[in-house]
């Protein structure tokens, strides 16, 4: 090739994009990107917990981590099995005990003996089977050959038969002398990771089967029943448990016991079964506990193992989100690569599909500047479109298989929303067009990733002692406290002293998971709406908070909440300024509604509100600022 070639840079799919971006990755798919080799550097976000892993691993002590479903908690005790310092694993076998039956010996060998030490036993018993075998053949011969000359026929049978019989009930006593291997490790293996989320006491603590012949002869001897639990097959490693206070108590306070001695008796743990008799000596079980689940869990576990793991141990808290940097975006590049890798099936990501990815993920952690970390759920997003491009035949997986898999891949509250929103539709709940008076369209979150649209009314009338503000649920309380915030700014609009008056406020198709004040601004303009009897317009939807002053103060979830009004028909969203970075609303709705950006109440009445006197309204909502130098609000 002529010099020249050699010295042109190769040029990347990736390099049509920003190189910021990615973050300066530079890649035809995911398959140009380099993935560690080691478990704990695929970890990504969550430093901390890296570090700590780290850290436990070399002093091998017990970690709790403590946060959302699909962070990286299992993920980070795998790799920490990687982690542990070398030490020769071991296998467990049990023998049946002569003196005493229902206590089986337990006896612990160096890793992969055990599979030798019952092949050779098995040798053995069959060795000595096939011997009397013969014996018993020639013997029966005998006894044939000699009924024959000595006539006497009937006899001979009959001695054959007792023979036969005696030497088979013998031969289930040599198979029965066999150890068992509950716990077998390959020689030279790594530590065990054990994952004992969900598991009933039986399959964590160990278990002896029940036996339907308990005697007779047809009995499977006791020490052939015993199963080895989760704690013994992570002898030397790590055990992993999610949800920690989904185990019960008694549970808990057996693995507490474990952790304590480091060896735990196997026993049946069906009471009425015949394993129930059964107890073996004690079985090692010295392993690592990780112990995760969300805070609430915390709670629910039993206090004294949980002080045992902290005070033998750490405690991390997992990240939700991570800053929206070069790095952490690379990170997310890496991230896409490793899934695809371990899925094994699905088509490698192009640069289009990464970014839409990257987006995805900015939308998801709900933050300005943030990307999340709930990276099970992004995995599956990754999943669902390389499986739509695989289908599709394509060589990789692009911007178009991820768009169409956001739409399979929703989560259930999402498609709660939507099916809530038809419903509404049905009932004429939603009015999207037109005015009215004291009706306002507020937006709230549903779950962790959907929106809706949530009007609320509001009516005013003469009190008859001290005005109140009458609503139910939930919503009293938001209502109180948005309506203590506006009362000094309705004074100032309307002249009237609420206190005067009763206020009753009402949500229109409530439901649960509402969250608290970003609906002040609508319960606001609903009750000025109400006092100065002037309609507001239904094509709006609106949400923010609202201080004393009359400032709009930035709420969670805008992108989902904007895209529910979308959906619902409505034109015109009223969103706090300070949020507007946070908008990642999908493409398709970008046409269908518009954004408006506010600081002050007074642009949400103006934007919202039909006054009929238009001069009027206008002096009236110039008393709201007057008096009051505004120091801007420190976004929060
Ligand atoms: P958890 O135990 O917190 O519920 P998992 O560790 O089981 O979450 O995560 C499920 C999958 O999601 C992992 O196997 C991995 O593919 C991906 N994942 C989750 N968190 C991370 C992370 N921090 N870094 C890389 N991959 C992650």
């Amino acid at each position: 090739p002529a010099r020249e070639d050699l010295n042109v840079p190769k040029i990347f799919a990736s390099d049509e994009f920003d190189l910021e971006l990615f973050g300066g990755m530079r890649f035809d798919t995911t398959a140009d990107i380099v993935i560690p080799p080691s478990l704990i550097d695929q970890v990504i976000g969550q430093e901390h917990a890296v570090e700590v892993i780290k850290k436990a691993a070399t002093q091998r002590r017990h970690v709790m981590m403590i946060g959302s479903p699909g962070t990286g908690k299992s993920m980070l005790a795998k790799a920490m099995a990687e982690l542990l310092p070398k030490e020769e694993m071991q296998d467990i076998l049990t023998y049946p005990n002569a003196e005493d039956s229902n206590n089986p010996i337990i006896r612990v060998v160096p890793a992969g003996r055990g599979k030798e030490i019952v092949a050779a036993h098995r040798a053995e018993a069959r060795k000595r089977v096939s011997s009397r075998n013969t014996m018993l053949m020639v013997i029966i011969l005998g006894v044939i050959v000699f009924s024959i000359f000595s006539g006497q026929l009937i006899m001979g049978l009959l001695v054959v038969l007792m023979l036969f019989f005696v030497f088979k009930s013998m031969m289930p006593r040599d198979e029965a002398m066999v150890p068992k291997l509950i716990v077998s490790n390959k020689p030279d293996s790594k530590a065990p990771f054990v994952d004992g989320t969900g598991t009933h006491a039986g399959a964590l603590l160990g278990d002896v089967r029940h036996d339907p012949f308990q005697s007779g002869g047809l009995e499977t001897p006791s020490h052939d029943r015993v199963e080895a639990g989760a704690i013994h097959r992570a002898h030397k490693g790590v055990l992993f448990i999610d949800e920690i206070n989904t185990l019960e108590l008694p549970s808990q306070q057996s693995l507490l016991t474990a952790l304590q001695e480091g060896e735990f008796p196997i026993t049946g743990q069906s009471e009425r079964s015949s394993g129930a008799m059964v107890r073996t000596e004690n079985v090692p079980c010295r392993f690592i506990m990780i112990a995760a689940g969300n805070l609430d869990a915390m709670q629910g576990m039993h206090p004294a193992l949980r002080s045992r793991i902290r005070g033998y141990g750490y405690e991390v808290y997992m990240g939700e989100t991570m800053d929206d940097t070069m790095q952490n975006r690379a990170r997310l590049v890496r991230f896409i690569a490793q899934e695809v890798q371990n899925d094994g099936k699905i088509p490698h990501f192009d640069p289009s599909a990464v970014s839409e990815i990257l987006r995805e993920a900015r939308r998801r952690s709900g933050r300005k500047g943030h990307l999340t970390l709930k990276l099970r759920d992004l995995g599956g997003l990754v999943r669902v479109a390389g499986d739509l491009a695989r289908q599709a035949g394509d060589p990789a997986t692009t911007m178009k298989h991820v768009v169409d898999a956001k739409q399979i891949a929703r989560s259930v509250e999402d498609q709660i929303s939507d099916e809530y929103i038809r419903r509404t539709r049905d009932y004429d709940l939603t009015i999207v067009e037109g005015t009215l008076v004291g009706r306002v369209n507020g937006l709230a979150v549903v779950g962790n990733d959907a929106g809706s649209v949530l009007p609320i009314t509001a009516e005013v009338t003469p009190s008859q002692g001290a005005g109140a503000v009458i609503a139910t649920g939930l919503l009293k309380e938001i209502a109180q406290e948005s309506i203590k915030n506006v009362s000094a700014l309705i004074k100032k609009f309307s002249g009237t002293d609420i206190r005067k008056v009763d206020i009753h406020v009402q949500f229109i198709g409530t439901y649960n998971g509402v969250e608290g004040d970003s609906a002040s601004i609508t319960v606001a303009t609903a009750v000025i709406s109400a006092l100065e009897d002037i309609p507001v317009r239904q094509d709006v939807a609106m949400t923010g908070s609202l201080s004393v002053r009359g400032d709009v103060l930035p709420i969670g979830g805008v992108t989902y909440k904007i895209e529910a009004a979308a959906k619902a028909g409505i034109h015109t969203v009223i969103i706090p300024q300070s949020n507007l970075d946070d908008v990642l609303i999908e493409e398709r709705y970008k046409q269908m509604v518009e954004i408006v950006p506010v600081t002050r109440i007074e642009e949400v009445l103006r934007r919202a509100l039909v006054p009929e006197d238009k001069e009027a309204f206008e002096k009236k909502l110039s008393m709201i600022g007057k008096h009051m130098e505004i120091p801007k609000m420190p976004a929060v």
